[in-house]
């Protein structure tokens, strides 16, 4: 597989550190609040990276985060009247809500800021002891300029970043270099806190995955992924301070999702056009989020709007009425012909075919709208395949509805359709109608038929019987 790493800036070979196993670890939300559609394409695209490579027979340790401490939180908890911790459980519960109907797969290990206090002091003193860091009055800092290659990632310049921060007056009284960055903060009055060398405090966001990381994961990772406003500086600081307290490469594929825009303009609060995946979710069913998400390669922009979502849900339902029609034609007891027809040989290939192409084009820098191409591919062919007459054994159509599940389930687009049942009232009309036509009283059946399109139902006669689906 190839992968674009934003470290190299090309797309390179991807070679895991040891054989068949893939660490990956991926910036989780800060549970402050509901997270929003730009947030849910990290957690789609990076889900759907660890169902292929396990699809293609990797065991895959995925590491997704929790940051339950911040200014936000504080601020967020206080303006409710609770606590930050009851704040962080609530929307916690809330996250699993909306990433269960998105299909994300819940990662291996699920670690909180909080809940890894140890290790974050443990990482700094090493820091602060080799000399990488600093205390000043109101925490510790990250020294920069002790590291030679700070700026590597975001292919910044140091002298660059510091002329910048000092024009914007960002350099506090002790701060040594204006980009130096808290690892530590001194704990102000209100605000929770725990024990540290440095005094009573909290960690700053960049040190919390650091050490999140080399707690669950080890000291070098394979594949460090999040949104592209994470490369600068969330992402330079990590690399920072964590190569510099273990002196070994910190992280070998650096993976960035590109942003959502929402009607071609930049989401934001300001604009009026911010919007949760729980709002979206109103709108259109979850997976129809999910698929829409990944009709775009994940580093090209996406434009979120009304007409895109449609689309989405159409492409979406093309694939279930293949497969449901599938399903339909061969539960019916389907065809008699063998399996070697020429008909069904052509289907098997088409399969084949649409899966070599699907697993090439996910190995090309996850290139999911190509590999939803191939899926639609096989849908045309399947569909061709029902529908010709006899010509096709149930054996070959149930073997390409079977592929067509097996390749959406990579992607974790989920098939299940939203319909209902069909009422029994329904069901029994239909049995009526099939009995009438059976007698030639022609009137009388089509009556039922008018009956049944009023309770919202259509009938469609097919040689396996008529088939009955919501209108
Ligand atoms: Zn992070």
């Amino acid at each position: 597989m190839r992968l674009f790493n934003t470290l190299a800036r090309e797309k390179e070979e991807f070679v895991p550190l040891e054989p068949g196993r893939v660490r990956i670890y991926a910036c989780g939300p800060t549970v402050y609040n509901l997270f929003h559609i730009g947030n849910a394409r990290a957690f789609v695209t990076f889900d759907t990276l660890r169902r292929f490579l396990e699809y293609r027979g990797y065991q895959v340790d995925f590491v997704q985060n929790f940051t339950d401490i911040d200014d936000r939180m504080i601020q967020r908890a206080r303006d409710e009247g609770i606590t930050v911790a009851e704040l962080a459980e609530r929307n916690i519960a809330e996250y699993y809500v909306d990433a269960d109907g998105l299909n994300v797969r819940r990662p291996t290990v699920q670690p909180r800021a909080t809940e890894t206090i140890d290790e974050i002091v443990a990482l700094i003193a090493t820091l602060v002891e080799r000399g990488y860091a600093y205390e000043t009055s109101d925490g510790v800092y990250f020294d920069v300029a002790k590291d030679p290659d700070y700026g590597k990632l975001s292919h910044h310049n140091l002298e660059d970043l510091k002329t910048g921060a000092s024009e914007r007056g960002d350099l506090g009284e002790e701060k040594r270099n204006p980009m130096d960055f808290a690892v530590w903060k001194k704990k102000k009055e209100g605000e929770p806190s725990w024990p540290s060398p440095w005094g009573d405090g909290r960690p700053g966001w960049h040190i919390e995955c650091s050490a999140m990381i080399h707690k669950t994961l080890g000291d070098t990772i394979d594949i460090h992924c999040g949104g592209q406003d994470l490369v600068f500086p969330h992402h330079e600081n990590e690399i920072a301070q964590s190569e510099c307290a273990t002196g070994k490469p910190f992280v070998r594929y650096w993976v960035h999702n590109g942003f959502i825009t929402v009607d071609d303009e930049k989401m934001s609060k300001s604009l009026g056009n911010f919007f949760t995946v729980r709002d979206v979710a109103k709108r259109f069913p979850y997976p129809v989020i999910r698929f829409f998400l990944l009709s775009a390669h994940y580093r090209m922009p996406i434009n979120y709007n009304y007409d895109m979502m449609v689309a989405a849900q159409n492409g979406l339902q093309r694939i279930r009425n293949c497969v449901d029609n599938l399903a339909f034609v061969t539960a019916a007891g389907g065809t008699s012909r063998d399996t070697d027809s020429p008909g069904a040989l052509q289907l098997a290939e088409a399969g084949k075919v649409a899966r070599d192409r699907f697993v090439e084009a996910l190995e090309d820098d996850l290139n999911s709208a190509d590999a939803l191409a191939a899926v639609f591919d096989l849908v045309r062919a399947a569909n061709t395949a029902a529908a010709a007459d006899d010509a096709v054994s149930s054996e070959a159509l149930r073997g390409a509805a079977d592929r067509i599940q097996e390749l959406c389930e990579v992607l974790g687009i989920d098939l299940t359709p939203d319909r209902e049942e069909i009422p029994t009232e329904i069901t029994r009309m239909v049995e009526e109608r099939t009995a009438a036509k059976k007698a030639r009283d022609f009137a009388l059946a089509d009556r039922l038929r008018d009956q049944v399109k009023e309770q919202g139902f259509v009938i469609e006669d097919t040689q396996q019987g008529p088939k009955v689906s919501r209108v």
